[in-house]
C-alpha cells in the first residue's frame, strides 16, 4: 500500500532540489504511514509536517530529506538525532545504514515510538532526556541532527561533534529558524553555512527555550 505515493512524492523531492540518491532511495522505501496517527494516515505522503500529538510534529519530508542531505552521510556513520518525535527521521537513517542514537525529552512520545521502533525492527539506541545536552557517554558522532528549533547552538552539541563531522541544527525565533550546518574541521575548528527559512516546533531544554 502507498508505493505510488512514496514514489510521487520521491519524484516530487528531486523537482525541489533534493539530489542526494541515498536520501531519496530512503524515502523511497521508508513507510511514513507507519509514524502517522491512523486518522491521518491519507496525508502521509503531503509534502508537509503532520500533527503526532502531544502538540508535536512529524517534520516535512522536504525538510527531513534537505536535514538528511545536509549531514553528507559516509557509510556506517554514527548519528545523534535530537528530538526522535516519531521516528520517521530515525528510521530514514536506520534505513541508510546509519548507527543512530536518538533522544526525545517528552516520556509518552519516547515510550510510544520505542514500541514502534520494537514492531518494526528498527534498531535505534533511544534515551529520553534533554537532547541539549547531547549524548557525552557515546560521543564523538559523525553528525548530530537537531529536529527542534534552538534560540542558540547548544555548545555541548558542538562538543560532540568528531573530525568532519556536522551539526545540522535550526536556530532563530520560535517563528522561524535558519539551518546552521557546523563542520568540524581538521584543525578542530568550526565552520559554518546558514539556508533560510524553516519553521520547527520549540527545543526546549538546558541549552535551548526554557519553556515552550
Ligand atoms: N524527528 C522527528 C520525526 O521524525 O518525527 C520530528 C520531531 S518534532 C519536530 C521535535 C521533537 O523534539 C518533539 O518530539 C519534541 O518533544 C522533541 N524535543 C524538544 N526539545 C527536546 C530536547 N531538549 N531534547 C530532546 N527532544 C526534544
Amino acid at each position: 500500500m502507498y508505493k505510488t505515493d512514496r514514489k510521487l512524492l520521491v519524484e516530487e523531492l528531486e523537482n525541489n532540489g533534493i539530489v542526494d540518491p541515498y536520501v531519496l532511495k530512503a524515502i523511497g522505501e521508508v513507510k511514513r504511514e507507519k509514524f502517522i496517527p491512523e486518522a491521518i494516515k491519507h496525508y502521509a505522503y503531503k509534502d508537509v509536517a503532520l500533527p503526532i500529538g502531544y502538540g508535536q510534529t512529524i517534520s516535512q519530508p522536504y525538510t527531513v530529506a534537505f536535514m538528511t542531505q545536509l549531514l553528507n552521510l559516509k557509510e556506517k556513520s554514527k548519528i545523534l538525532e535530537i528530538g526522535t518525535g516519531s521516528g520517521y527521521q530515525a528510521a530514514l537513517l536506520f534505513n541508510m545504514g546509519m548507527e543512530v542514537y536518538s533522544i526525545e525529552r517528552n516520556i509518552s512520545i519516547f515510550s510510544d515510538t520505542l514500541k514502534l521502533f520494537d514492531q518494526l525492527r528498527i534498531r535505534v539506541k533511544c534515551k529520553c532526556g534533554d537532547g541539549t545536552l547531547g549524548w557525552k557517554d557515546q560521543a564523538p558522532f559523525d553528525g548530530i541532527i537537531v529536529t527542534a528549533g534552538s534560540p542558540v547552538v547548544p555548545t555541548e552539541l558542538k562538543n560532540q561533534l568528531s573530525i568532519n563531522g556536522k551539526l545540522v541544527i535550526p536556530v532563530g525565533d520560535k517563528e522561524t529558524q535558519m539551518l546552521k550546518v557546523i563542520t568540524k574541521e581538521d584543525d578542530g575548528l568550526f565552520s559554518e553555512e546558514n539556508y533560510p527559512q524553516f519553521k520547527f516546533v520549540p527545543l526546549i531544554g538546558r541549552e535551548g527555550w526554557k519553556d515552550a
